[in-house]
């Protein structure tokens, strides 16, 4: 018969258990001993409930105290110099020294990099390498959690991340080749290998997800030349686990490489398994990755069944293993625990300890058991009715859908002729100042918002609070003499969250957190319905904000894209189709912005660039809809209306066509932590509209002063047209305290008046 296993499970607990102990421990109020009690808790819980679920094989060390590719650094003592002395001292302090930095007992010390762990919304620490490199052995945490499972009575299997795909999402100091590195790394790992086959470990898992990536020829070679240092190392059986995607022109190579078992994922690529199935050799182990580890729904059964009498008519069911697509890291932990959710909902919908129960019964039924066989079909029959439940097919959605024609997605007119039609409307100086929407959110705000969730708060008090915050921001932008204001966003507690809630389609849960870094986790929306707008959600806002002030007020939603990436989507449309159904609400909102006299109307677009895909091909058609829904949301609007749009990240290289393709009139951007690196895309590419490259690093406490942000803008004018430039942040000033936000944008101000002296636009 046919084992359930799977590659991983969230480390963070139902009730963010882990969050809460680490951050007792770091601000002194938990003992080492105490949060690791706590690990060891989680783990034991996890395992057990894997178990329980009906896994036959559960993962060990996929549970991290922070990060696992900072684990594996660690363990491989790739520690750089500057951690080394508080590694000496404290170990478990040493390893928080590299994740979050280290400002006590006299160091000062920044924490690794962070990035995205390929298109998740984890982020990985990156490990910093250089030429020469030793990597040894340090640490047991694979063997030790090994033998923890053992001891509580499970059979498991370690995972690790593989050697190339850990030197891959390395970067070396000295900008030396990273897989130069392998024959350094490789006996730390061999040695690994057999400290888990002498501990007992039958398998381990080695994580190779880059293997879905467009790699060249010299990654090809480092594979082959990895696992076959590894296979000669006598150690557990391998299974290669790939996710995330197709193996696509990496298949031949990954089934030549000598391992006992590959994994793949057949959710996010269905159509590989056929040319899985052919090239894999007949001794291997298949482990197929049929249920979507990286969404909340129930799978269906017609498609998985036949996925899975396909593999095992194949490779025989005792060579098949049943698994999520991925780890279930990406997923909360159990849908049970949503009591509140209307239980029609809840039932179409899985989260980790679900998944892990659907697969016990694919097994089931695999193997003949015909209770499993019609719990499937109940399944199905369950998720074809779906369809009829009130809010998931809105006809007048779907005939908006149909009647989306390209007109929508244009302006009345081009850039230049707005750009004319602007400056009449707007009367605006040169180099125009303005923020990219929020203003500090003070205890006291988050107070009131607090209490009037929990109707504590009734509705008149609460508004009058958020109205007197609304009328501070715009008081000290006038004092201060910025051009184009904002409201400040007082009454938003995550730019995603406010508007799912006031949209059709949209539902929240309670414990529905995922890891996304650390201690941080987030509590995606999970769109399941076709979205519609039932009412304007923030002209209210808007209005009261004009009418304190003559001075423009910028309308502040959050776009399309961002709406999308930020959410659990609904896996019976594409994700395009959902794109547009947001942006057409959202068209709607920019309309009546408009309608009641606001003239300029940011469309926040931070998430657009994590939504492209992981293969370069694939890009062209995510950027097309990407930028059509932007396009169809700030669409039709008056000439005379200004269109912003904000994207907080320095990468824009190889995707500046595409933001010069959405048409804002104006973007705003970061900048200013890269020290205007970024702008090295725009000397390549004249970007055409109004651009603000952030002069204020609002990640820092620090207020910069007058001088640097003139130098920043100096910068800024050597690519950028002086008559194209404004002068912002480089985002949302949310989590900065008034303190530090009031002299830093008086200085930015005052820096603007100086620099328009200066220029001739
Ligand atoms: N308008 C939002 C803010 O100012 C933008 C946030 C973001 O870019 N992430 O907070
Ligand atoms: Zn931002």
């Amino acid at each position: 018969m046919s084992t359930v296993t799977y590659a991983g499970f969230p480390r963070i607990g139902l009730k963010r258990e882990l969050k809460r102990a680490l951050e007792a421990h770091w601000s002194g109020e938990l003992d080492a001993a105490s949060l690791l009690e706590t690990a060891r808790t989680l783990r034991a819980r996890h395992w057990q409930l894997g178990r329980d679920a009906g896994a036959g094989v559960v993962p060990s060390n996929d549970f991290s105290l922070y990060d696992h590719v900072l684990d594996t650094a660690v363990l491989f003592d790739a520690i750089p110099a500057r951690y080394r002395p508080v590694f000496a001292k404290d170990p478990l302090a040493g390893y928080f020294a590299m994740a979050r930095g280290h400002k006590r007992d006299g160091f000062d010390l920044h924490a690794l990099e962070m990035t995205k762990w390929f298109d998740t919304n984890y982020h990985y620490l990156v490990p910093e390498l250089e030429a020469r490199q030793k990597f040894r052995l340090v640490g047991d945490k694979p063997v030790a959690e090994f033998l923890e499972a053992r001891a509580l009575g499970h059979r498991a299997r370690p995972v690790l991340v593989g050697p190339v795909t850990f030197l891959l999402l390395s970067k070396t100091v000295d900008d030396s080749d990273r897989l130069a590195l392998l024959d350094a790394l490789l006996p730390a790992y061999a040695e690994l290998l057999q400290k888990l086959a002498a501990a007992g470990a039958d398998w381990v898992q080695l994580d190779e997800p880059c293997l879905v990536l467009d790699l060249d020829a010299a990654t090809h070679a480092a594979y082959r030349k990895a696992y076959a240092a590894l296979a000669a190392a006598g150690g557990p059986k391998i299974l290669l686990a790939t996710y995330f995607g197709a193996l696509g022109d990496n298949l031949a190579l990954a089934a030549s490489l000598p391992v006992a078992g590959l994994h793949v994922d057949l959710v996010r690529a269905p159509q590989q398994l056929d040319t899985v199935l052919a090239a894999l050799p007949a001794d291997r182990v298949l482990s197929a990755g049929v249920i979507d580890g990286r969404n909340v729904w129930r799978s269906r059964p017609n498609a998985v069944l036949a996925r899975l009498h396909q593999a095992q008519d194949r490779v025989g069911s005792e060579q098949l293993w049943i698994a999520p697509s991925c780890s279930l890291l990406h997923v909360p932990i159990d849908i049970e625990a949503e009591t509140a959710l209307d239980p029609t909902r809840r039932a179409t919908m899985a989260f980790a300890r679900q998944k892990l129960e659907e697969l016990r019964v694919y097994a089931d039924a695999l193997a003949g058991q015909t209770e499993a066989a019609a719990a499937l079909q109940a399944q199905q029959t369950l998720l074809d009715h779906q369809a009829e439940h009130v809010g998931v097919k809105n006809p007048a959605v779907r005939a908006r859908l149909h009647a989306i024609s390209p007109q929508m997605a244009l302006r009345r007119s081009p850039y230049a002729t707005r750009r004319v039609a602007q400056a009449e409307a707007l009367t605006l100086p040169p180099l125009p100042t303005t923020t990219i929407g929020s203003f500090p959110q003070t205890e006291e705000v988050r107070k009131a918002r607090a209490a009037h969730r929990a109707g504590k708060l009734d509705d008149a008090s609460y508004e009058a609070r958020i109205k007197a915050e609304v009328e501070r921001v715009i008081r000290f932008q006038e004092r201060i003499g910025l051009d184009v204001l904002v409201h400040g966003e007082p009454e938003r507690n995550d730019m995603v969250e406010y508007f799912g809630e006031q949209l059709d389609g949209f539902l929240f849960t309670k414990l529905g957190w995922v890891q996304s870094y650390g201690s941080r986790c987030v509590k995606p929306p999970v769109i399941w319905g076709d979205v519609a707008r039932p009412q304007p959600m923030t002209v209210t806002w808007a209005t009261y904000a004009q009418s304190l002030t003559p001075k423009p007020v910028k309308g502040m939603l959050t776009g399309p894209v961002t709406m999308l990436q930020w959410s659990f989507v609904r896996d019976d449309l594409p994700r395009e189709t959902v794109c547009h159904e947001i942006a057409l609400a959202l068209r709607d909102e920019v309309h009546d912005l408009e309608a009641a006299g606001i003239q300029v109307i940011q469309i926040d677009e931070p998430a657009f660039r994590e939504g492209l895909p992981l293969r370069r091909a694939e890009w062209p058609a995510y950027l097309a809809w990407a930028v059509e829904c932007f396009r169809i949301t700030a669409g039709g609007v008056r000439d005379t209306t200004q269109i912003h749009t904000h994207m907080c990240y320095s990468e824009f290289n190889d995707i500046i066509e595409a933001v010069a393709a959405m048409d804002a009139d104006v973007i705003s951007i970061e900048t200013s932590r890269s020290r205007m690196e970024l702008l090295d895309a725009f000397v390549r590419f004249k970007y055409p509209n109004g651009i603000g490259p952030g002069v204020y690093d609002i990640h820092s406490p620090r207020v910069p002063a007058k001088a640097e942000m003139t130098e920043l803008v100096h910068k800024a004018l050597k690519v950028l047209r002086p008559d194209q430039l404004w002068i912002n942040p480089d985002c949302g000033l949310k989590t900065r305290r008034w303190a530090e936000v009031e002299p830093a944008l008086e200085h930015m101000a005052a820096s603007a008046r100086e620099l328009r002296g200066e220029i001739t636009v």
